[in-house]
């Protein structure tokens, strides 16, 4: 079980507040925190590496950190909106931890997992004003509630761990995305949300076809958006997502 309190003797000889929190959180994450694939420890990656904090040295996956104070919101302000975008499609993309914390522990560890991220879940910011140190420069933010509720991986919610074999089980049901191809992944998990809207363990065929209009809005090019759903249902039962019970009905 994780202690949630924070080492604060290791930001001591730090004077600037964002160095504190920074050494605080992403220390808390290497004493404690383990690689979702495999339950190994997660050491720092060497200094100024440009994209992750850490890394799996077993199964050399990588894993990036932001943190924020009190609670996770709806979106989390990131860094350069085009080399997030880039990244989305590269190999060297970063599992992504979302930390909040209070004034001396954490409060929430989210884990999600890279094969979560797709362009739907990155907004652009507005380009910082002329009279600014970077004139011009677009950010980005991830949006939470883009991602369905099984790329939501909590280590700890609301001051609570979860057990370590929870966090491995969650994470190895998601696994078969990372095969996905890019086309059909954004309807796996547009589908996967109307699953999530639900809010219910069993559901029909016909529940689902109800988001058929959104779903049409969102993708207004494809006039066949029923056998799209068919399509991804059966898709999500044979990796095991979910089951098939007969007379269009399904179950988590
Ligand atoms: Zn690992």
């Amino acid at each position: 079980m994780f202690d949630l309190h924070f080492d604060t003797a290791l930001a001591a000889d730090y004077k600037s507040k964002s160095q504190k929190i920074r050494v605080l959180t992403e220390e808390w994450t290497v004493k404690n925190a383990f690689c979702p694939c495999c339950g190994e420890r997660l050491p720092h990656y060497e200094n100024n590496r440009p994209v992750a904090d850490f890394f799996c040295p077993a199964c050399r996956e990588q894993f990036e950190q932001k943190s924020k104070r009190n609670s996770l919101g709806r979106k989390i302000t990131d860094g350069a909106y085009d080399s997030m975008i880039d990244r989305l499609s590269g190999s060297d993309n970063p599992h992504f931890f979302f930390m909040t914390y209070t004034d001396d522990a954490v409060k929430d560890l989210l884990l999600v997992p890279k094969h979560f991220f797709v362009g739907d879940m990155i907004e652009r910011r507005k380009p910082l004003a002329p009279t600014a140190r970077r004139a011009g420069w677009v950010g980005c933010n991830i949006l939470l509630e883009k991602i369905p509720d099984s790329g939501k991986i909590f280590y700890v919610k609301n001051g609570v761990a979860a057990p370590e074999k929870d966090v491995l089980a969650a994470f190895q049901k998601t696994t078969f995305l990372k095969n996905a191809s890019a086309s059909l992944k954004g309807w796996t998990l547009d589908v996967m949300l109307c699953i999530d809207a639900l809010k219910k363990r069993e559901f029909t065929l016909g529940e689902i076809y109800g988001f058929e209009q959104i779903l049409h809005a969102k993708h207004p090019d494809n006039n066949f958006i029923r056998d799209k759903i068919r399509q991804q249902l059966q898709y999500l039962r044979d990796k095991g997502y979910l089951t098939f019970k007969g007379k269009g009905l399904y179950s988590l």
